[in-house]
């Protein structure tokens, strides 16, 4: 008889919340957050102000308590543990390093509250300094240091006792923006090498983009959408997150007798998306300001429109064109390579013919 081998057990989630809820007096902050981080994923919790991201980090940090819902951490129930029973670093935009306590010392400082023996903690120390390039500051004080250096030895000194989960809140948004381009960089290396579970709070679109391997996005206390950056930026679920997320260009339209058609103006636009719409409704067509075809690449395209430069402007490697409609009204944003731009021979005032892709046209119910 062939032994049946039992499936491998699947490893329990590194972070599940489960009907997470919270109100601060009357104003409800959270509503409702389901969510599942696998070990070893880099979550953000992206959206604007507000939103609810930091109060539902807090939530799992155990510095804020849920009104409903449950927290698990590796399948253990933490929603009622206090911060220190439940085995993660944190970095927060201040950095709230020890003012008082050398770079060494901060670093090791979880090690040392949890009595390790000293040679273990100074092997620790050095080999999270060399990591973070910071080894020749090891005797300096926090005040001495530069704010890039001081959110490395935060982020070092949260690594140091090899937490579970790592979480940050807004870690890079106090620093300058070449510092925070390495920063992000650093951040992504040390998650990948030590393959911890991290959540980073941001309201930093790009910055989600560009380090996560999901993104969720937030806005008034509840998930519009978890996916991975590529997902969220091409296939944005609603048009929140279609505007939070990249720039999104809005155009109204009316449903078509067909499906896959939609009347903008005088012009029928076909369209890939799947929707059912009844004919004759309003609806909102989305297309990013760079699926947009302009020039000899709009010749003999469908959805051909014509339109006006109403400005234009140069933003390095592209230009954005500010373009009307036939009928005057400011209408579309397109982003055009700086070259292609200076190839079309185009200005402001002038005539642009393009061409909305329909597999790059997103369908909404209209925008309330
Ligand atoms: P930001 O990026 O500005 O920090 P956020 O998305 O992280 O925004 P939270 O800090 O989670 O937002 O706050 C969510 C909402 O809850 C906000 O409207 C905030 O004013 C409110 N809030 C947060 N903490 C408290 C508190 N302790 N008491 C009362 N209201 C609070």
């Amino acid at each position: 008889m062939t032994p049946v081998s039992a499936p491998a057990p699947s490893r329990p989630a590194a972070v599940a919340l489960l009907g997470i809820a919270k109100k601060f007096g009357q104003f409800v902050a959270l509503r409702d957050i389901d969510l599942t981080v696998a070990p070893g994923e880099f979550v953000c919790f992206l959206g604007p102000s507000g939103c609810g991201k930091t109060t539902l980090l807090r939530i799992i940090a155990g510095l804020e308590r849920q009104n409903a819902g449950q927290v698990t951490m590796a399948g253990r129930d933490v929603s009622g543990l206090p911060p220190s029973l439940r085995n993660y670093g944190i970095v927060f935009q201040s950095y709230a390093l020890f003012p008082n306590l050398t770079v060494a010392r901060n670093v090791g400082y979880g090690l040392e509250t949890r009595r390790r023996p000293r040679a273990e903690i100074d092997r620790r120390v050095d080999e999270l300094l060399t990591l973070v390039g910071l080894s020749a500051h090891k005797a300096k004080y926090p005040a001495q240091l530069s704010g890039g250096e001081q959110q490395r030895i935060a982020l070092a000194r949260a690594l140091a006792p090899s937490p579970a989960l790592l979480l940050l809140d807004e870690p890079l948004s106090a620093l300058d923006a070449r510092v925070r381009q390495s920063l992000r960089h650093e951040i992504c290396a040390l998650q990948r090498r030590f393959g911890v579970t991290t959540i980073m709070v941001t309201h930093d679109q790009e910055e989600a983009l560009a380090m996560a391997d999901r993104i969720v996005v937030m806005n008034h206390g509840v998930v519009e959408q978890v996916g991975t950056p590529m997902e969220v930026y091409t296939r944005p679920r609603s048009p929140f997150v279609a505007r939070f997320v990249g720039q999104m260009n809005f155009l109204e339209a009316i449903a078509g007798d067909r499906a896959g058609w939609a009347r903008l103006g005088t012009v029928e636009m076909r369209h890939d998306a799947t929707e059912a719409l009844v004919a004759g409704t309003r609806l909102t067509l989305a297309i990013r300001p760079e699926e947009i075809l302009v020039g000899p690449a709009a010749e003999g395209r469908e959805n051909r429109l014509v339109t006006r430069i109403r400005a234009v402007q140069f933003l390095g490697p592209f230009t954005r064109l500010s373009l009307t409609l036939p009928d005057g009204a400011p209408a579309l944003e397109c982003d055009v390579a700086a070259t292609a731009f200076a190839a079309l021979g185009a200005a402001e005032g002038s005539e642009l013919a393009l061409a909305l892709r329909a597999d790059a046209l997103r369908v909404f119910p209209l925008a309330g």
